[in-house]
C-alpha cells in the first residue's frame, strides 16, 4: 500500500470538527481556486480541497495533531510561488494549510545581526524589515513579493546572491516547526555554532513541507552594502564567460554578489513577449552575463570592475558591454534578468529545469547537449541562470510557430535525457527549486539509492501516517 493509500481525503464533517476546535474563520471548504494552483498551471489542486489559515504556532499544532488522528493529507502553503507542484495536490482533496496569517517579525537585533519571523511572512517585508534597521537580508529572488520565508525555508530557495551570501540554509539559524503528530518543535536559536546531535533545522530546510510545517525562524542579518557595481557584458562564449568569473572573483572575492548567464533565446523571447522592457544591448549577443559586485566604497568597485572588463575585452573574453550609472540602469538591467521566466511563460515550455553542474563542466555541456536533446525533438532551447552558483535554467520550448501541447507527449523523454546527461557529468537534477511533485519520478531514478533509503526512513520516522504533503519529493 503507498502512503497515500493509507490516508482519506478531507470531508464535511471533518471540516465542521476542524471549524469548532479553532473557529470557521480560519476555515474555508472547498478551499478558494487561488491555492489550487501553481505558477504555470500544470497542476491542479483537488476541487474538494479545505483550507486552514492558522493565526499561530498552537493552532498549527492543534491542527496536525487533528489530521494526524484522522489520517488526513495536509499541504503547508506559502506563497504559491513553488515552480515543482509542492504546494498542489491532485490525488486526494488535502487540507491546505496556509501559513498568510502568520506573518508577524517577532523580533529584530541589529546588534545580534538576527530577526525572528513567522513563517507566512513575505520575502519583500523581511527584507523591508531589515533595511529599516541598516541591515540587510540577502535572499532576492523574482518571486520575492509573494513567496514567504517558510516556503523559502522548505525550499532551501537559491536566487540571486547565492554566490556571495548563500541560499536559505546559509541564512537560517533556527527553526521552529510543527511535526506531524502536533509536536512543536522550539528550535529557534540565534546561535552560530551548536553541535548537539542530529540537525533538525537542516532537515526541515529542503523538505518541502513532508517532515513538518515551519512556523517561525530565526534569521541571518548582514551589512548593507553602502554602494554596487553592475555591468551587463556581451561574452564570446560560454567558456569566455567561465573565464571572466574566475576573473571577477580574483578582483573583487567576496564583494562579486551575482554572476548570471544569459543565452540569446532569452533575448529574442523577451523582444517577442514583453518588447516594453528595456534592452541592454540593441543587437541580442549569443551569450552575456549580468554580474554585480557590494561593498563600501562604489569609486573602489568600480574601478576594480572596470579594470576587469578592460582586460577581458583586451583578451577578446568581452565583446561589448554597458555598466550601470546610476541606479534606475541598475533597476533596469536586473528587471531584465528577472522578467526572462515571464516572458518565458507566455511562449510556453514543454519543460523545464533547474539543473546545476560542476563548474568546469558547464562550456562543454552548453556546447554538446542541445544536440543530444534535439535527438528527441527538435526542440528550441533557452538556457539562463546563476552560473557563478554552477546553477543553469534549461528549458525547452517547441520549434517556432508550433504549439508547446504537441510535444507534451515527450516531455519526459525530453527530461530524462538531460538528467542523464547532468548526471553523467556529475550534477544535480534540481539545485534550487525542489522536487515537488514534478520531480519526485526522476528523484527515486537518479538518486543515490543509499541517500534516497535513507531519506524514506527519516520520513517514516519523523510522519509515520504519511500526512505531510504526501507525494511530494518522494514518490509513492
Ligand atoms: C517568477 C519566479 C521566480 C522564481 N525565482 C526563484 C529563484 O531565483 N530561486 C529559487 O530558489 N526559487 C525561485 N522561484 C520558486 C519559488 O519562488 C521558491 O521556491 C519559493 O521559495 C517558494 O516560496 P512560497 O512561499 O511561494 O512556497 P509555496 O509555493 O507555497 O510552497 C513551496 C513548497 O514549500 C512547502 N511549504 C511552504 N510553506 C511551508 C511551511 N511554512 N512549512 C513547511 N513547508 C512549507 C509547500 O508545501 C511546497 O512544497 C521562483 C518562482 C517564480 C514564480
Amino acid at each position: 500500500m503507498t502512503g497515500i493509500e493509507r490516508l482519506r481525503g478531507i470531508e464535511e464533517g471533518d471540516v465542521a470538527a476542524l471549524a469548532a476546535r479553532i473557529g470557521s474563520d480560519a476555515v474555508s471548504w472547498p478551499a478558494p481556486s487561488r491555492y489550487l494552483e501553481e505558477p504555470r498551471g500544470k497542476l491542479a489542486g483537488h476541487p474538494a480541497s479545505a483550507l486552514v489559515r492558522p493565526r499561530n504556532t498552537g493552532e498549527v499544532a492543534r491542527i496536525l495533531a487533528f489530521c494526524h488522528e484522522r489520517r488526513i493529507p495536509v499541504v503547508p502553503y506559502g506563497g504559491g510561488t513553488g515552480l515543482v507542484g509542492g504546494q498542489v495536490m491532485a490525488d486526494l482533496p488535502p487540507l491546505v494549510l496556509s501559513l498568510e496569517r502568520m506573518r508577524a517579525i517577532r523580533s529584530l537585533s541589529p546588534a545580534d545581526g538576527v530577526m525572528v519571523v513567522e513563517a507566512g511572512a513575505v520575502l519583500a517585508e523581511v527584507q523591508a524589515a531589515a533595511a529599516a534597521h541598516d541591515r540587510l537580508f540577502p535572499l532576492s529572488m523574482a518571486s520575492e513579493g509573494s513567496c514567504t520565508i517558510g516556503g523559502n525555508l522548505a525550499t532551501n530557495a537559491g536566487g540571486v546572491q547565492v554566490l556571495r551570501y548563500g541560499n536559505a540554509r546559509a541564512l537560517c539559524l533556527g527553526i521552529e516547526a510543527v511535526l506531524a503528530d502536533g509536536r512543536i518543535h522550539h528550535g529557534l536559536r540565534s546561535l552560530h555554532k551548536d553541535n548537539t546531535g542530529y540537525d533538525l533545522r537542516d532537515l526541515l530546510i529542503g523538505s518541502e513541507g513532508t517532515l513538518g510545517v515551519i512556523t517561525a525562524a530565526t534569521l541571518k542579518l548582514h551589512m548593507r552594502p553602502r554602494a554596487h557595481a553592475t555591468a551587463f557584458l556581451a561574452v564570446a562564449s560560454p567558456s569566455a564567460a567561465l573565464d571572466l568569473l574566475h576573473a571577477a572573483l580574483a578582483a573583487l572575492d567576496e564583494r562579486l554578489t551575482a554572476f548570471e548567464l544569459i543565452s540569446e533565446q532569452s533575448f529574442v523571447f523577451m523582444a517577442e513577449k514583453l518588447p516594453a522592457i528595456r534592452r541592454p544591448f540593441g543587437t541580442a549577443p549569443a551569450w552575456s552575463v549580468l554580474m554585480e559586485a557590494a561593498g563600501s566604497e562604489a569609486g573602489e568597485l568600480e574601478e576594480r570592475l572596470l579594470g576587469m572588463i578592460e582586460a577581458a575585452l583586451a583578451e577578446g573574453q568581452v565583446t561589448d558591454g554597458r555598466l550601470a550609472r546610476s541606479e534606475r540602469e541598475r533597476r533596469e538591467f536586473w528587471h531584465f534578468r528577472e522578467s526572462i521566466p515571464l516572458a518565458n511563460r507566455a511562449v510556453g515550455a514543454i519543460v523545464s529545469h533547474d539543473i546545476s553542474l560542476p563548474l568546469g563542466t558547464i562550456p562543454a555541456f552548453l556546447r554538446d547537449a542541445p544536440a543530444q536533446i534535439r535527438r528527441i525533438a527538435p526542440v528550441r532551447i533557452n538556457a539562463f541562470g546563476h552560473l557563478g552558483d554552477g546553477n543553469l535554467h534549461y528549458n525547452f520550448f517547441p520549434p517556432e510557430g508550433r504549439d508547446r501541447r504537441e510535444y507534451a507527449a515527450l516531455a519526459a523523454a525530453l527530461s530524462e535525457r538531460l538528467y542523464e546527461l547532468v548526471t553523467a557529468r556529475g550534477g544535480s537534477i534540481s539545485a534550487e527549486h525542489g522536487i515537488g511533485r514534478f520531480r519526485a519520478r526522476d528523484l527515486a531514478r537518479f538518486a543515490d539509492p543509499a541517500a534516497l533509503a535513507a531519506m524514506r526512513a527519516i520520513k517514516a520516522a519523523l510522519d509515520p501516517r504519511g500526512i505531510l504533503n504526501p507525494g511530494a519529493v518522494l514518490a509513492g
